[in-house]
């Protein structure tokens, strides 16, 4: 049974459901936001909702109470029949009052994702939430952080790619990350910050440690390298615009001295 039907035969149970029903998501309508069109127009009763998309994953519990609190707004309820629709409208009202918490665990990058499937997996036996995952700006200084307030990892985007070539080192960082988290410990992101022992006897615990160390470093450098060539580039490019100014200039001020 469809989830409107559903819905509607739980707080209309003495009524019959002959309706056409179309169903929509859409990006248009604001976070969690949802809406009713009800016709009944040439013999045709039709039932429209459009949801934010951001309704396709939520439990159906959930939902038929969203669907529910639509439906009232179309078809009165009788007085005998207001109790019925309690339940799951009680469940959606907790819900919405709890959206704030949900939305901030949304930001997601799905290559750091799959990062911390993998280091979840591996280290911690699948215990630790999904925080969410973010690039960073460059920095070749904060390599990655964990934010105890917003539940962060942000990793700086000199990885970005990385995961193609050696996953294993955004795994590191990511593990360093989760073992904020997991250990509860404010970070203020710099790798020389102070860690304590217990987060430092953890963190060896990664497999070739030194070795991943080395090719952070590395990646540090040729990332330097690069864009160290870019702003010399950037600079040619400059000096060139000025030297053709300059010389406009020139032969602007040569012509009007043989004009004269
Ligand atoms: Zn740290």
């Amino acid at each position: 049974m469809n989830l409107i039907e559903e819905s509607f035969r739980r707080i209309y149970p003495n009524r019959t459901f002959d309706y056409h029903f179309e169903e929509h998501y859409s990006l248009q309508l604001s976070d969690f936001n949802a809406n009713i069109k009800y016709d009944n127009g040439f013999g045709k009763k039709n039932i429209k909702i459009k949801y934010n998309l951001k309704w396709k994953n939520i439990d159906d519990e959930i939902k038929i109470g969203l669907i529910q609190t639509l439906l009232l707004k179309v078809f009165k309820p009788k007085k005998y029949e207001k109790d019925y629709s309690k339940l799951n409208i009680n469940l959606y009202n907790n819900f919405v009052k709890r959206i704030h918490e949900f939305s901030e665990a949304e930001k997601i990058d799905p290559k750091l994702e799959e990062s911390f499937y993998r280091v979840n997996e591996r280290f911690f036996a699948n215990l630790i939430d999904k925080p969410n995952l973010v690039w960073g700006r460059d920095s070749t200084r904060r390599l990655a952080s964990y934010n105890y307030h917003n539940d962060t990892v942000t990793v700086s985007k000199i990885f970005q790619g990385i995961e193609e070539t050696n996953p294993a080192m955004l795994d590191y960082l990511m593990y360093h990350e989760l073992l904020h988290k997991h250990l509860k410990f404010k970070h203020n992101g710099s790798r020389n910050s102070y860690h304590s022992k217990q987060f430092k006897d953890a963190e060896k615990l990664y497999p070739n440690q030194d070795d991943i160390e080395k090719q952070i470093n590395l990646q540090i450098r040729s990332y330097k390298i690069k864009r160290g060539l870019v702003r010399k580039k950037e600079l040619l490019k400059v000096n060139h615009q000025k030297i053709k100014i300059n010389k406009n200039k020139f032969k602007d001020g040569l012509l009007r001295f043989f004009g004269k």
